[in-house]
């Protein structure tokens, strides 16, 4: 079956002011939107047509020579995307608890060392990519990826992601990166998160 873009469980103003109105729906409807087109279009009569977008990414030598530029770039667009929506929430922000505070303490020292980490990770991208928080073995780590790989092809769990693409912050934020970063933790869904992290 064909992917499709999936809906946002909220409206496209809900994320305002840290993620404005006009970003989303440029973001979601037509960039993602081409990210599912083209990723359908690359993998359209192959053995991978009805595959799940996690499974192809995760192992992206199963996918013919030929289109497999195109399913790394588009569907990972497609799989990036879908997490992200997923990320946010306009009753984000805060602080995670539990489970998922105790193993970022352990990894980072502390949640804002954790975010530094972010920071520095995602303001620190050459070009188009993304920040991540990933689960890889027993622990947690941040790690950046360029364009729209995902560290699941490297055996690694996204938890979150941040998009740090230009499109996703430069109609409100033009150059300052940095900024978006701050802002986007206002409307990160530690819930989410959370419930990734258990799984
Ligand atoms: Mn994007």
């Amino acid at each position: 079956m064909a992917y499709e873009v999936p809906p946002l469980s909220y409206d496209y103003a809900a994320l305002e002011p840290h993620i404005d109105e006009a970003t989303m729906k440029v973001h979601h409807d037509k960039h993602h939107q081409a990210y599912v087109d083209k990723a359908n279009a690359a993998l359209e009569g192959t053995d991978l047509a009805d595959a799940a977008i996690e499974d192809v990414i995760a192992d992206l030598s199963k996918v013919p020579e030929a289109k497999r530029g195109a399913v790394r770039n588009n569907g990972g667009g497609h799989l990036n995307h879908s997490l992200f929506w997923e990320s946010m929430s306009p009753d984000g922000g805060g602080a995670p608890d539990g489970d998922l505070a105790a193993a970022i303490d352990a990894a980072f020292g502390s949640f804002e060392d954790f975010k530094t980490k972010v920071k520095e990770t995602g303001g620190g991208q050459f070009g188009s990519g993304w920040a991540w928080l990933v689960k890889d073995g027993s622990g947690l780590a941040v790690v950046g990826t360029p364009n729209q790989d995902n560290p699941i092809s490297d055996g690694k769990t996204p938890l979150l992601g941040i998009d740090v693409w230009e499109h996703a912050y430069y109609l409100k934020y033009q150059n300052k990166r940095p900024d978006y970063i701050d802002a986007w933790w206002n409307v990160v869904d530690w819930s989410k998160v959370s419930e990734r992290f258990a799984a």
